[in-house]
């Protein structure tokens, strides 16, 4: 199983709102102890130096740099050392410690980096917290003939195990703190990725309800406007996958039933004939000229749905090529004029320009056929059909007009769909399958065209087909 689909969102949700929580909550905490124990030392350093800097004064006035019987400078340091629970150092130039409030270091030598300093005249001071102490050097600064001089060093060291305990403590607090905020966040994170979640978990189980057919319903779940709208798109998309399946079922049914119906023509023309053992040569004859004739009806619709299937493929692909336009209107113009002789009908072509286009010539002169085959098809004897060919700097048109019977109102939103005809019986008898302008249609979709009809009932119709100069591919 992937990472990604084993963090369920609500353990995603939960997840982050501990974790939003619990991260500030210990950063806040630990910075705010390191801050107290940073502030605290500052503080101690700061008075430790203000008393060092007394001391120092109080050492050089006694003059015990020079002769150490001076003053009770021992009991003096050895008081103010116990009161810090420290220690104190007096050092001459020579770096010798003449006072040690510990007796230990007495006599010795120190050249420890600080003194050093000091006795250059600076003021040091050092938190050393392994050590829990502050230790702060300051020179011991005497009047020789009115002029200053370093005598020596003070070292002054105070414990500050108070703020190593005081740390603690707060520490303390804080794991205690951080325990109770972990949980309150245990418990918030619960609830709300569960209440987060509840919405998509109610869509999951409605569209389960919808996919298995156990309900007709539409899916409502309007917690969240992201929610709603994803609801809403689904219904949509349900609402189109329906309608594709009706039509699919209706295309279908129509489908099995043309087909059926020229089989069963010939059936009743075979059985009949057959039910007549003496019947004539010549009903024979006319008998298997109809029965020719449900055979050619049959072809036609199959070559059609054919057409179409090959049109209908969501890849289909088209053979696109530069095409002389007004040269394949010439040679369709061509094929068609037996048919309009034949029905008596007048067919001319009009060009208004040269125009050469990229498409498909086979799928677009299917297209344009079936149009000019309809205007002479749906005409009256002496009737006309203009075909024109127009363009401009980026489509072409094409024009197919016809004065023949026109198309009813009502009818002319249905005639591209499949097996649609306006009166099915006359269609049937001038050969019509139902298919032309769905082919037609699809063909000039394909070449990213478009096509409107106009019809007056008994005064004619007037199909505009206009298609891109140039082909593009669609990015899907
Ligand atoms: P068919 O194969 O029946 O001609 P089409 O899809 O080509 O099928 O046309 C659908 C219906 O539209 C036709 O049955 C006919 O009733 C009507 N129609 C198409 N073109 C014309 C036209 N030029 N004039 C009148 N009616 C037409």
């Amino acid at each position: 199983m992937k990472l990604r689909t084993f963090f369920s969102l609500r353990k995603r949700i939960f997840i982050q709102i501990v974790l939003a929580g619990i991260i500030p909550a210990i950063i806040i905490t630990v910075s705010g102890i390191f801050l107290y124990v940073k502030r605290s030392s500052a503080n101690d350093i700061n008075s430790l130096i203000s008393e060092a800097k007394l001391m120092s004064n109080h050492v050089s006035t006694s003059g015990y740099m020079n002769d150490q019987t001076a003053g009770n400078m021992r009991e003096r340091m050895t008081a103010v050392g116990n009161s810090y629970s420290g220690r104190i150092l007096l050092i001459n130039t020579s770096y010798r410690i003449l006072l040690d409030t510990y007796y230990v270091d007495e006599g010795r030598i120190t050249v420890w980096e600080n003194v050093v300093r000091s006795m250059k005249g600076e003021i040091t001071s050092l938190y050393d917290e392994d050590n829990q102490c502050i230790i702060v050097t300051v020179p011991i600064r005497t009047l020789h003939d009115d002029k200053e001089r370093i005598d020596g060093v003070l070292f002054i060291s105070k414990n500050t195990s108070y703020i190593a305990q005081t740390k603690n403590f707060y520490l303390n607090a804080a794991f205690e703190f951080l325990i109770m905020i972990a949980f309150i966040l245990v418990i918030v994170g619960i609830i709300l990725s569960r209440v987060l979640t509840d919405p998509l978990k109610k869509m999951s189980v409605s569209i389960d309800a919808i996919k298995n057919g156990t309900t007709q319903d539409e899916l409502k779940i309007d917690e969240y406007k992201e929610v709603a709208e994803i609801s809403d798109k689904f219904n949509d998309f349900t609402t189109q996958m329906r309608m594709i399946d009706e039509s699919r079922q209706e295309f279908v049914s129509n489908v099995s039933h043309e087909l059926k119906t020229p089989l069963a023509s010939m059936k009743v023309l075979a059985d009949s004939i057959n039910s007549m053992p003496d019947a004539p040569v010549d009903l024979y004859k006319e008998f298997m000229g109809d029965i020719g004739e449900e055979i050619d009806r049959e072809t036609k619709t199959i070559n059609d749905l054919l057409s179409l299937v090959r049109l209908d493929k969501a890849n289909a692909t088209l053979n696109i090529s530069p095409v002389n336009i007004n040269e394949l209107m010439e040679l369709l113009m061509k094929r068609l004029r037996p048919l309009a002789e034949e029905k008596k009908v007048e067919l001319v072509l009009e060009s208004f320009r040269p125009v050469t286009a990229e498409v498909d010539e086979v799928k677009f002169s299917l297209a344009i056929m079936n149009l000019v085959e309809n205007g002479i098809k749906y005409n009256d004897e002496g009737g006309y059909v203009h075909v024109s060919v127009n363009s401009d700097h980026q489509f072409f048109f094409i024009r197919v007009e016809d004065n023949g019977m026109g198309i009813p109102d009502e009818s002319l939103d249905s005639i591209f769909e499949r097996f649609y005809r306006v009166d099915k019986s006359h269609s049937r008898e001038i050969g019509g399958t139902g298919l032309g302008l769905a082919i037609t249609k699809n063909a000039i979709l394909m070449h990213h065209g478009e096509i409107k009809v106009s019809s007056t009932l008994g005064e004619g119709t007037t199909f505009d087909v206009r298609v891109p100069l140039s082909y593009i591919e669609k990015v899907s």
